[in-house]
Protein backbone atom coordinates (compact mmCIF):
# COMPACT_ATOMS: atom_id res chain seq x y z
CA UNK A 1 0.00 0.00 0.00
CA UNK A 2 1.59 3.29 -0.87
CA UNK A 3 1.31 6.04 1.39
CA UNK A 4 -1.61 7.80 -0.06
CA UNK A 5 -3.75 4.71 0.06
CA UNK A 6 -2.47 4.23 4.63
CA UNK A 7 -3.44 8.15 4.55
CA UNK A 8 -6.65 9.82 4.39
CA UNK A 9 -5.50 12.69 2.49
CA UNK A 10 -7.54 16.07 2.99
CA UNK A 11 -7.36 19.12 0.74
CA UNK A 12 -5.11 21.61 1.40
CA UNK A 13 -5.83 24.75 2.74
CA UNK A 14 -3.44 27.07 1.50
CA UNK A 15 -1.63 27.43 -1.83
CA UNK A 16 1.77 29.29 -1.91
CA UNK A 17 1.79 31.09 -5.60
CA UNK A 18 5.15 31.65 -6.29
CA UNK A 19 4.57 34.50 -9.24
CA UNK A 20 8.37 35.37 -9.37
CA UNK A 21 12.15 35.00 -8.17
CA UNK A 22 12.62 38.19 -9.54
CA UNK A 23 13.20 40.69 -6.27
CA UNK A 24 14.71 44.28 -6.04
CA UNK A 25 16.12 43.00 -2.75
CA UNK A 26 19.12 40.49 -2.39
CA UNK A 27 18.55 39.09 0.92
CA UNK A 28 21.17 36.47 2.11
CA UNK A 29 18.85 34.01 3.88
CA UNK A 30 16.15 34.47 0.92
CA UNK A 31 13.92 31.01 0.76
CA UNK A 32 14.62 30.63 -2.86
CA UNK A 33 16.45 28.40 -4.58
CA UNK A 34 20.12 29.28 -5.58
CA UNK A 35 18.96 28.71 -9.05
CA UNK A 36 16.63 31.19 -9.62
CA UNK A 37 14.36 31.06 -12.62
CA UNK A 38 14.41 34.03 -15.31
CA UNK A 39 11.31 35.81 -16.33
CA UNK A 40 10.91 34.74 -19.40
CA UNK A 41 10.32 30.72 -18.25
CA UNK A 42 7.56 32.40 -15.32
CA UNK A 43 3.92 30.89 -16.19
CA UNK A 44 1.51 33.11 -17.61
CA UNK A 45 -1.53 35.03 -16.75
CA UNK A 46 -3.68 32.69 -18.09
CA UNK A 47 -2.01 29.79 -16.67
CA UNK A 48 -1.87 31.18 -13.00
CA UNK A 49 -5.72 32.29 -13.65
CA UNK A 50 -6.46 28.36 -14.35
CA UNK A 51 -4.24 27.67 -10.98
CA UNK A 52 -6.45 29.64 -8.97
CA UNK A 53 -9.96 27.95 -10.37
CA UNK A 54 -8.22 24.48 -10.02
CA UNK A 55 -7.51 25.35 -6.56
CA UNK A 56 -10.69 26.44 -5.11
CA UNK A 57 -12.13 23.27 -6.71
CA UNK A 58 -9.81 21.29 -4.71
CA UNK A 59 -10.87 23.30 -1.35
CA UNK A 60 -7.73 25.60 -0.81
CA UNK A 61 -9.50 28.14 0.71
CA UNK A 62 -6.29 31.21 1.09
CA UNK A 63 -3.53 32.04 -1.51
CA UNK A 64 -0.57 33.78 -0.35
CA UNK A 65 1.00 35.66 -3.70
CA UNK A 66 4.97 35.49 -3.04
CA UNK A 67 8.08 35.56 -4.84
CA UNK A 68 10.72 36.95 -5.17
CA UNK A 69 8.72 40.55 -5.18
CA UNK A 70 4.97 39.87 -6.32
CA UNK A 71 4.77 43.26 -7.23
CA UNK A 72 7.14 43.07 -10.18
CA UNK A 73 5.00 41.20 -12.11
CA UNK A 74 2.71 43.83 -14.24
CA UNK A 75 -0.57 41.54 -14.15
CA UNK A 76 -0.33 41.68 -10.67
CA UNK A 77 -3.81 43.05 -10.52
CA UNK A 78 -5.31 40.99 -12.81
CA UNK A 79 -3.90 37.76 -10.79
CA UNK A 80 -5.32 38.92 -7.91
CA UNK A 81 -8.82 39.25 -9.63
CA UNK A 82 -8.90 36.05 -10.75
CA UNK A 83 -7.86 34.58 -7.25
CA UNK A 84 -10.90 36.39 -5.65
CA UNK A 85 -13.07 35.33 -8.37
CA UNK A 86 -12.44 32.04 -7.62
CA UNK A 87 -13.17 32.88 -4.03
CA UNK A 88 -9.62 32.76 -2.15
CA UNK A 89 -9.04 34.94 0.57
CA UNK A 90 -5.84 37.23 -1.08
CA UNK A 91 -2.93 37.74 0.64
CA UNK A 92 0.19 39.70 -0.73
CA UNK A 93 3.77 38.98 1.10
CA UNK A 94 6.08 41.44 -0.73
CA UNK A 95 8.91 44.02 0.53
CA UNK A 96 7.38 46.74 -0.44
CA UNK A 97 9.45 47.80 -3.08
CA UNK A 98 7.69 48.91 -5.91
CA UNK A 99 3.73 49.53 -3.90
CA UNK A 100 2.36 53.05 -4.32
CA UNK A 101 -0.93 54.11 -3.59
CA UNK A 102 -2.31 53.78 -6.89
CA UNK A 103 -0.85 50.56 -7.27
CA UNK A 104 -2.15 49.23 -4.17
CA UNK A 105 -6.04 50.84 -4.78
CA UNK A 106 -5.88 49.38 -7.91
CA UNK A 107 -5.01 45.71 -6.17
CA UNK A 108 -7.82 46.47 -3.61
CA UNK A 109 -10.41 47.16 -6.17
CA UNK A 110 -9.54 43.53 -7.45
CA UNK A 111 -9.63 41.65 -3.94
CA UNK A 112 -6.80 42.13 -2.18
CA UNK A 113 -7.28 41.51 1.26
CA UNK A 114 -4.10 41.24 3.40
CA UNK A 115 -0.91 42.31 2.89
CA UNK A 116 2.75 40.69 4.79
CA UNK A 117 5.79 43.24 4.37
CA UNK A 118 9.49 42.33 4.95
CA UNK A 119 11.36 44.60 7.44
CA UNK A 120 14.93 43.40 7.98
CA UNK A 121 15.80 45.36 10.81
CA UNK A 122 15.09 48.56 12.88
CA UNK A 123 18.11 50.10 12.24
CA UNK A 124 17.53 51.32 8.55
CA UNK A 125 21.58 51.00 7.94
CA UNK A 126 21.91 47.57 8.63
CA UNK A 127 17.97 46.53 7.12
CA UNK A 128 19.22 48.36 3.64
CA UNK A 129 22.72 46.89 4.26
CA UNK A 130 20.85 43.09 4.49
CA UNK A 131 18.55 43.59 2.02
CA UNK A 132 21.33 45.16 -0.31
CA UNK A 133 19.76 48.08 -1.64
CA UNK A 134 19.98 51.20 -0.46
CA UNK A 135 17.08 53.20 0.43
CA UNK A 136 14.76 49.67 0.98
CA UNK A 137 13.84 50.70 4.61
CA UNK A 138 12.51 54.21 3.61
CA UNK A 139 10.37 52.70 0.94
CA UNK A 140 9.07 49.68 3.29
CA UNK A 141 8.10 52.24 6.07
CA UNK A 142 5.86 54.27 3.32
CA UNK A 143 3.91 50.75 2.27
CA UNK A 144 3.56 50.37 5.32
CA UNK A 145 1.44 53.57 5.60
CA UNK A 146 -0.10 52.80 2.51
CA UNK A 147 -1.77 49.84 3.56
CA UNK A 148 -2.88 51.13 6.80
CA UNK A 149 -4.52 54.26 5.25
CA UNK A 150 -6.43 51.79 2.84
CA UNK A 151 -7.87 49.93 5.80
CA UNK A 152 -5.98 46.44 5.18
CA UNK A 153 -4.91 44.50 8.04
CA UNK A 154 -1.05 44.55 7.90
CA UNK A 155 1.41 41.70 9.20
CA UNK A 156 5.22 42.76 9.73
CA UNK A 157 6.99 39.92 8.65
CA UNK A 158 10.57 40.02 10.38
CA UNK A 159 13.58 37.08 9.40
CA UNK A 160 15.90 37.31 12.47
CA UNK A 161 19.80 36.11 12.65
CA UNK A 162 22.47 36.74 14.00
CA UNK A 163 23.14 40.79 12.85
CA UNK A 164 19.46 42.01 14.34
CA UNK A 165 19.00 39.78 17.21
CA UNK A 166 20.02 42.59 19.34
CA UNK A 167 17.52 45.40 17.97
CA UNK A 168 14.58 42.63 18.23
CA UNK A 169 12.57 44.80 20.51
CA UNK A 170 12.95 47.80 18.34
CA UNK A 171 11.60 45.42 15.40
CA UNK A 172 8.43 44.90 17.64
CA UNK A 173 7.93 48.40 18.57
CA UNK A 174 8.66 49.65 14.91
CA UNK A 175 5.80 47.01 14.11
CA UNK A 176 3.65 48.23 16.08
CA UNK A 177 4.33 52.15 15.31
CA UNK A 178 3.37 51.34 11.75
CA UNK A 179 0.58 49.72 12.93
CA UNK A 180 0.78 46.18 12.33
CA UNK A 181 -1.90 43.90 14.14
CA UNK A 182 0.11 40.98 13.61
CA UNK A 183 4.18 40.36 13.55
CA UNK A 184 5.90 37.42 12.63
CA UNK A 185 9.35 37.15 13.85
CA UNK A 186 11.05 34.03 12.07
CA UNK A 187 14.48 32.79 12.95
CA UNK A 188 16.50 31.87 9.57
CA UNK A 189 15.78 28.62 7.78
CA UNK A 190 19.03 27.39 6.66
CA UNK A 191 18.29 25.94 3.12
CA UNK A 192 18.57 27.74 -0.20
CA UNK A 193 20.64 30.97 0.33
CA UNK A 194 20.16 30.53 4.13
CA UNK A 195 22.02 27.56 4.17
CA UNK A 196 24.75 29.10 1.97
CA UNK A 197 25.07 31.96 4.27
CA UNK A 198 24.78 30.14 7.89
CA UNK A 199 27.82 30.73 9.02
CA UNK A 200 27.46 34.58 8.82
CA UNK A 201 23.72 34.06 10.16
CA UNK A 202 23.30 31.50 12.85
CA UNK A 203 23.06 33.30 16.50
CA UNK A 204 24.60 31.79 19.25
CA UNK A 205 22.32 30.18 21.91
CA UNK A 206 22.87 33.01 24.64
CA UNK A 207 21.24 35.18 21.57
CA UNK A 208 18.44 33.00 20.91
CA UNK A 209 17.41 32.68 24.53
CA UNK A 210 17.62 36.35 25.06
CA UNK A 211 15.34 37.13 21.88
CA UNK A 212 12.78 34.30 23.02
CA UNK A 213 12.41 36.21 26.36
CA UNK A 214 12.33 39.51 24.68
CA UNK A 215 9.33 37.59 22.61
CA UNK A 216 7.39 36.70 25.95
CA UNK A 217 7.98 40.07 27.57
CA UNK A 218 6.39 41.63 24.01
CA UNK A 219 3.32 39.27 23.93
CA UNK A 220 2.26 40.37 27.45
CA UNK A 221 2.78 44.35 26.83
CA UNK A 222 1.18 44.18 23.52
CA UNK A 223 -1.60 41.66 24.52
CA UNK A 224 -4.54 42.72 22.92
CA UNK A 225 -2.80 45.27 20.31
CA UNK A 226 -0.44 42.98 18.50
CA UNK A 227 -0.59 39.25 17.43
CA UNK A 228 3.18 37.80 17.46
CA UNK A 229 4.42 34.66 16.20
CA UNK A 230 7.71 33.05 16.78
CA UNK A 231 9.97 30.81 14.79
CA UNK A 232 12.02 29.54 16.37
CA UNK A 233 15.71 27.94 14.67
CA UNK A 234 15.88 23.90 14.34
CA UNK A 235 19.30 24.03 15.09
CA UNK A 236 19.10 24.50 19.19
CA UNK A 237 15.67 22.68 19.13
CA UNK A 238 14.97 19.04 20.62
CA UNK A 239 12.01 17.97 18.47
CA UNK A 240 11.45 19.21 15.54
CA UNK A 241 8.81 21.61 14.07
CA UNK A 242 6.24 20.04 12.03
CA UNK A 243 7.48 20.91 8.24
CA UNK A 244 4.73 22.81 6.39
CA UNK A 245 2.11 21.01 9.34
CA UNK A 246 3.23 17.77 7.65
CA UNK A 247 4.42 16.78 4.28
CA UNK A 248 1.19 16.93 1.60
CA UNK A 249 -1.45 17.55 4.39
CA UNK A 250 -1.75 21.21 4.66
CA UNK A 251 -0.32 23.52 1.89
CA UNK A 252 0.76 23.35 -1.67
CA UNK A 253 2.89 25.34 -3.48
CA UNK A 254 3.09 26.82 -7.22
CA UNK A 255 6.49 27.70 -8.47
CA UNK A 256 7.14 30.67 -11.21
CA UNK A 257 7.75 27.77 -13.62
CA UNK A 258 4.69 26.11 -12.28
CA UNK A 259 5.91 23.16 -10.47
CA UNK A 260 3.47 21.94 -8.14
CA UNK A 261 5.22 21.35 -4.42
CA UNK A 262 4.86 19.80 -1.07
CA UNK A 263 7.13 23.09 0.20
CA UNK A 264 8.83 25.49 -1.57
CA UNK A 265 12.30 24.08 -1.07
CA UNK A 266 11.26 20.14 -2.21
CA UNK A 267 12.66 20.73 -5.47
CA UNK A 268 16.35 20.81 -3.75
CA UNK A 269 15.54 16.92 -3.17
CA UNK A 270 17.11 14.42 -5.97
CA UNK A 271 15.24 11.94 -7.49
CA UNK A 272 11.72 13.33 -6.92
CA UNK A 273 9.64 14.10 -9.79
CA UNK A 274 7.14 17.28 -9.30
CA UNK A 275 4.69 17.80 -12.05
CA UNK A 276 3.70 21.10 -13.42
CA UNK A 277 0.57 22.72 -13.58
CA UNK A 278 0.84 22.25 -17.44
CA UNK A 279 1.50 18.11 -16.84
CA UNK A 280 -1.60 17.44 -14.69
CA UNK A 281 -4.52 19.20 -12.65
CA UNK A 282 -3.68 20.63 -9.40
CA UNK A 283 -6.16 17.96 -7.86
CA UNK A 284 -4.53 15.23 -9.58
CA UNK A 285 -1.45 16.24 -8.19
CA UNK A 286 -2.08 16.54 -4.29
CA UNK A 287 -3.70 13.46 -4.63
CA UNK A 288 -2.17 11.11 -6.94
CA UNK A 289 1.45 12.55 -7.80
CA UNK A 290 4.45 10.04 -6.54
CA UNK A 291 6.38 13.24 -4.94
CA UNK A 292 3.58 14.32 -2.88
CA UNK A 293 2.78 10.43 -1.53
CA UNK A 294 6.59 10.13 -0.85
CA UNK A 295 6.41 11.45 2.29
CA UNK A 296 2.97 11.84 3.39
CA UNK A 297 2.22 10.26 6.94
CA UNK A 298 4.09 7.62 8.77
CA UNK A 299 4.87 4.91 6.10
CA UNK A 300 8.11 5.99 5.16
CA UNK A 301 9.69 6.80 7.82
CA UNK A 302 12.66 5.51 9.44
CA UNK A 303 13.70 4.69 12.88
CA UNK A 304 13.28 6.01 15.45
CA UNK A 305 10.79 8.02 13.92
CA UNK A 306 7.90 4.83 12.98
CA UNK A 307 7.77 3.76 16.72
CA UNK A 308 7.96 7.37 17.92
CA UNK A 309 4.99 9.03 19.94
CA UNK A 310 5.47 11.92 18.40
CA UNK A 311 5.17 10.71 14.47
CA UNK A 312 1.96 12.15 13.98
CA UNK A 313 2.45 15.62 15.80
CA UNK A 314 5.88 16.82 13.99
CA UNK A 315 5.91 13.88 11.55
CA UNK A 316 9.53 13.01 11.02
CA UNK A 317 10.39 17.32 10.90
CA UNK A 318 11.46 18.89 7.55
CA UNK A 319 12.71 16.42 4.70
CA UNK A 320 14.71 19.04 2.97
CA UNK A 321 16.73 19.58 6.50
CA UNK A 322 17.19 16.18 6.39
CA UNK A 323 18.42 16.19 2.91
CA UNK A 324 20.48 19.81 3.61
CA UNK A 325 22.31 17.98 6.59
CA UNK A 326 22.38 14.40 5.65
CA UNK A 327 22.51 13.97 1.99
CA UNK A 328 19.38 12.10 2.67
CA UNK A 329 15.91 13.55 2.63
CA UNK A 330 14.05 10.44 3.98
CA UNK A 331 16.17 10.09 7.43
CA UNK A 332 14.82 11.66 10.63
CA UNK A 333 15.57 15.24 10.97
CA UNK A 334 18.67 15.72 12.39
CA UNK A 335 17.05 18.63 14.54
CA UNK A 336 15.35 16.15 16.49
CA UNK A 337 17.48 15.16 19.77
CA UNK A 338 16.48 11.24 19.33
CA UNK A 339 18.31 11.34 15.05
CA UNK A 340 21.30 9.83 14.97
CA UNK A 341 22.57 12.78 12.66
CA UNK A 342 22.04 15.16 15.56
CA UNK A 343 25.73 15.22 16.22
CA UNK A 344 26.18 16.89 12.98
CA UNK A 345 24.62 20.61 14.30
CA UNK A 346 26.99 20.83 16.84
CA UNK A 347 29.29 22.09 13.96
CA UNK A 348 27.02 24.35 12.74
CA UNK A 349 26.52 25.79 16.39
CA UNK A 350 30.24 26.41 16.57
CA UNK A 351 30.00 28.38 13.42
CA UNK A 352 27.79 30.63 15.61
CA UNK A 353 30.68 32.35 18.13
CA UNK A 354 33.00 32.16 14.97
CA UNK A 355 34.74 34.88 13.59
CA UNK A 356 31.61 36.45 10.79
CA UNK A 357 31.91 35.67 7.48
CA UNK A 358 30.44 38.40 4.41
CA UNK A 359 27.23 37.46 3.08
CA UNK A 360 26.68 35.70 -0.08
CA UNK A 361 23.98 37.87 -1.74
CA UNK A 362 21.68 36.38 -3.71
CA UNK A 363 22.17 36.56 -7.60
CA UNK A 364 20.96 35.78 -10.78
CA UNK A 365 23.68 33.91 -12.65
CA UNK A 366 25.37 31.12 -13.00
CA UNK A 367 28.86 32.02 -11.68
CA UNK A 368 29.99 30.47 -8.70
CA UNK A 369 28.98 31.61 -5.47
CA UNK A 370 31.45 33.67 -3.53
CA UNK A 371 31.38 35.94 -1.04
CA UNK A 372 31.12 39.75 -2.12
CA UNK A 373 31.39 42.89 -0.04
CA UNK A 374 27.72 44.16 0.74
CA UNK A 375 27.90 47.34 -2.15
CA UNK A 376 24.75 48.67 -1.49
CA UNK A 377 22.70 49.81 -4.90
CA UNK A 378 21.12 52.79 -5.32
CA UNK A 379 17.56 53.02 -5.07
S1 LIG B 1 13.75 37.27 1.05
FE1 LIG B 1 14.46 39.28 0.29
S2 LIG B 1 15.43 38.81 -1.70
FE2 LIG B 1 14.17 37.02 -1.17
S3 LIG B 1 12.24 37.42 -2.16
FE3 LIG B 1 12.05 38.20 -0.07
S4 LIG B 1 12.61 40.38 -0.22
FE4 LIG B 1 13.32 39.38 -2.11
S1 LIG C 1 12.04 10.57 16.44
FE1 LIG C 1 10.98 11.37 14.62
S2 LIG C 1 8.79 11.48 15.22
FE2 LIG C 1 10.01 11.25 17.12
S3 LIG C 1 10.34 13.34 17.85
FE3 LIG C 1 12.12 12.81 16.59
S4 LIG C 1 11.60 13.53 14.51
FE4 LIG C 1 9.68 13.47 15.70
Amino acid sequence: MNAAAATRVEPPLALLAELTHRCPLRCPYCSNPLELLRASAELDTGTWARVFSEAAALGVLQVHFSGGEPLVRRDLTELVAHAAKAGLYVNLITSGIGLDAGRLAQLVEAGLEHVQLSFQDSDPTVGDRVAGLAGAQQIKRKAAALVCAAGLPLTINAVVHRHNLERLENIIDLAVALGAERLEIAHVQYYGWGLANRAALLPSREQLDKATATVEAARARFTGRLVIDYVVPDYYARRPKACMGGWGRRFLNVSPSGKVLPCHAAETLPGLRFPTVAEASLSEIWYHSEGFDRFRGTEWMPEPCRSCERREIDWGGCRCQAFALTGDGARTDPACALSPDHFLLAAAQAEATAELPEFIYRQHSNAPLTARPPVLQSG
